[in-house]
């Protein structure tokens, strides 16, 4: 949720900013319920409408009547007879995370009178935990067992008649299964589309080039108001009973709770979501929305919460409704992986080779459960494109383990007066001018000493896929660099033990057991060390082909300066790598380095292991030319085992299928990879027939 109290200091700034999301989330609500086509995504229009009503709540006299806070849903939609409800068919209120979940219980406790003494416990009430299914609710009436009506929910007092498209859905009954029935009876659920439908309807949309539904709850609605129930039909809705209205004066089966009005339904004929749960108090509440959020993603409908309910009707009743929803009911929803918040300004972070990545700080947003501040802008590029003013509010996201990005900005709420942000021009780290060379989307730093890439050279030459040096981590290296004590990657081997000791964060237990991990480092191969000097473009799996071909470092500095044919000609190794090579060796830098780490003890050259490797290579390329992908478990070889003897063969392995695989090898449970290669008729292998090839031309 947007920050509200900072920037909005006075009663003037508070009334213009109701102002300004009034206007903002009636348009989005016009454009969602009454067109069907969304302009912002539901968190985003869910976090500005909680602003809004916090703003309310803080004070009173902005609340107006065209406020959104104060109705439920959108108008009936013209086209059809509008229809008013028996009882009204009201929204729910929103909680986001458990704090409101208990707020709302609080409320609830108050409004029934069970609020317990200070310091004693709260009284556990029964509750139903439901699924809430992301779709559109629609009432049913049924006379005397036959359906003779279907309503949108509309305004929450009158909504459309879509009677001939509800009948088209084949979960409602058309007659309920009682005998005998009630002389009325409103049945509310939920329509909506399983996914796979809704992926087929915007395929076929997409390919008569109309345009397509921004999720499925649009398409449900849209279906819905459809005037052809034909289409209707065609598009294969669902429906998932949940609310049970009898007569008062009905005689058979009455159910008490909602429990058992989930069962009345089912045994009336009803689909009744089998996931729902009877929750005995708020912590098992809890424990269930916490398990549906991972399990819900396997679910083939889509869901954004859970609807929590009071089981007992008899205290539904006592607890009532406000104006726009039940007091005993709350949807409580899964964290947003999108929020609106302000933006407070760009700063960058300089990268292992020089390059700059703008990054957007704005005020704090929780994003999928954790708080977040800063967001990548990616590149120079990006950062115009998204046209970022200062005061602007923007939307950023974090998908699970996603690194949080700025997705983009609500023009709407920018303030009148404000200046486009641009990128620094200025190093962060050492104060250079910073450079962007024609035709490259990246703004590098090229002062070879800022700390910022020495820090990420560091880093990079003691990761796991280089000299693997356990105990440095980022924050050490920080601390090396900023006091100077580390220059150079060189300067790692030349660290005293006492010095690293009186380290923070360092004991001499950890010292000792660094240098020990550093010594151990000089013994690891010649292509991990040419990987580990960072040169650009030159990955761990070119760095294994290039230091097959040149066994030491100088005559790969022989044939980077004098040969570049002969780098060229190794297997995948191509001109831009070979360019990158030549500027590298060419730096006397770098050379210095090179002699440093020799005279530290780095042989820079094949180790015994890579030079068995190498020969048996040679010997044995009869794979030389084919690319493999692995995919799926191997019945024996681990993916690197296979990955080893295929590369010892010559052959070299790639992570994705593309029309120059050669032979896609699959163990079981291969994905989609699999699919791919079937496609592009790809010779499939299994573990025997690789070995057997392996093993074929010795
Ligand atoms: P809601 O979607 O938050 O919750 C109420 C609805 O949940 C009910 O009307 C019912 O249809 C549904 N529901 C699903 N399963 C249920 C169950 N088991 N029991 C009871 N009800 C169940 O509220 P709303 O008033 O329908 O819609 C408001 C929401 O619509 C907003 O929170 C926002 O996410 C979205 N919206 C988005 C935009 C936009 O521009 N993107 C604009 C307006 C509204």
């Amino acid at each position: 949720m947007v920050n509200t109290s900072q920037p909005l200091g006075s009663n003037h700034d508070r009334a213009e900013r109701a102002e300004e999301l009034r206007r903002l989330l009636n348009r989005a609500a016009h454009a969602y319920y009454v067109l069907d086509s969304p302009e912002m995504e539901d968190s985003i229009y869910d976090q500005l409408y909680r602003e809004l009503l916090d703003l309310e709540l803080q004070d009173s006299s902005l609340v107006t009547t065209d406020s959104p806070t104060q109705r439920v849903g959108g108008r009936p939609a013209e086209g059809f007879s509008s229809v008013r409800h028996r009882i009204p068919l009201l929204s729910l209120d929103n909680a986001f995370n458990h704090d409101d979940l208990h707020s709302w219980y609080g409320r609830l406790l108050k409004v029934l009178d069970r609020e317990p003494p200070a310091g004693s416990p709260l009284p556990a009430l029964a509750m139903v935990g439901e699924l809430k299914i992301d779709g559109n609710a629609l009432a049913l009436s049924y006379e005397d067992g036959l359906l003779v009506r279907a309503t949108t929910r509309g305004d929450g007092e009158q909504g459309e008649e879509i009677t001939a498209n509800a009948r088209t859905i084949t979960s409602i009954p058309l007659r309920l299964h009682l005998k005998p029935a009630p002389a009325w009876v409103e049945v509310r659920g939920e329509a909506f589309i399983p996914d796979a439908t809704f992926q087929a309807i915007n395929n076929e949309r997409q390919s008569r080039e109309e345009s397509l539904f921004a999720n499925p709850r649009n398409a449900c609605a849209g279906t819905l108001r459809q005037l052809d129930p034909m289409v209707v039909a065609s598009r294969r809705l669902d429906f998932f009973a949940y609310t049970l209205h009898l007569p008062d004066d009905w005689q058979g089966s009455t159910p008490r709770n909602q429990w058992d009005a989930l069962q009345w339904l089912g045994d009336a004929g009803f689909k009744v979501n089998p996931n729902a749960g009877l929750l005995p108090d708020l912590a098992s509440v809890e424990h269930f929305f916490d398990q549906w959020d991972n399990e819900r993603r396997q679910l083939n409908y889509a869901t954004d919460g859970v609807v929590v309910k009071l089981n007992d009707f008899q205290l539904q009743d006592a607890a009532g409704f406000t104006q726009k929803a039940p007091r005993w009911a709350i949807a409580l929803k899964y964290p947003a992986e999108e929020a609106p918040t302000k933006i407070l300004r760009i700063s960058c972070q300089v990268g292992r080779t020089g390059v700059i990545t703008p990054v957007a700080e704005f005020e704090p947003v929780s994003l999928a459960g954790t708080s977040v501040s800063r967001a990548t802008l990616h590149n120079a590029d990006r950062l115009e494109e998204l046209d970022l003013h200062d005061g602007d509010t923007i939307v950023v996201r974090k998908a699970g383990e996603i690194i949080p990005e700025v997705v983009r900005v609500l023009p709407e709420l920018r303030p009148a007066i404000s200046q486009r942000l641009k990128l620094p021009q200025i190093c962060p780290e050492c104060s250079s001018e910073l450079v962007r060379e024609q035709g490259e989307a990246a703004t590098r730093c090229i002062n070879s000493s800022c700390p910022a890439i020495l820090r990420g050279a560091l880093r990079h030459w003691v990761s796991k896929g280089a000299l693997d040096v356990d105990g440095l981590g980022s924050k050490l290296i920080e601390q090396l660099v900023d006091r100077g004590l580390v220059q150079s990657i060189a300067d790692l081997y030349r660290l005293d033990e006492a010095l690293l000791g009186s380290l923070e964060r360092m004991g001499s237990k950890s010292a000792e057991n660094l240098i020990e991990a550093l010594n151990a480092s000089r013994s690891q191969g010649w292509a991990k060390q040419l990987y580990g000097l960072g040169i650009h473009h030159v990955g761990d799996v070119n760095a294994k082909a290039i230091t097959t071909a040149f066994s030491d470092s100088d005559s790969l500095h022989q044939a980077a300066c004098h040969e570049p044919d002969s780098i060229t000609a190794i297997y995948g190794v191509g001109k831009e790598i070979a360019q990158s090579l030549q500027q590298w060796f060419s730096n006397p830098a770098n050379q210095l380095l090179l002699n440093e780490l020799h005279s530290l003890g780095f042989s820079l050259a094949l180790n015994e292991d890579e030079q068995t490797r190498a020969i048996a290579a040679a010997a044995n390329n009869h794979l030389d030319g084919s690319t493999f992908v692995l995919t799926g478990t191997l019945p024996t070889l681990t993916r690197s085992q296979a990955k080893e003897q295929i590369e010892a063969f010559g052959g070299k392995v790639s992570g994705s299928v593309s029309k120059k695989t050669t032979y896609l090898v699959a163990g079981e449970e291969a994905g989609s990879k699999l699919s791919k290669a079937q496609g592009l008729g790809i010779k499939i292998l299994d573990e025997d027939a690789l070995l057997n090839m392996l093993k074929e031309f010795p």
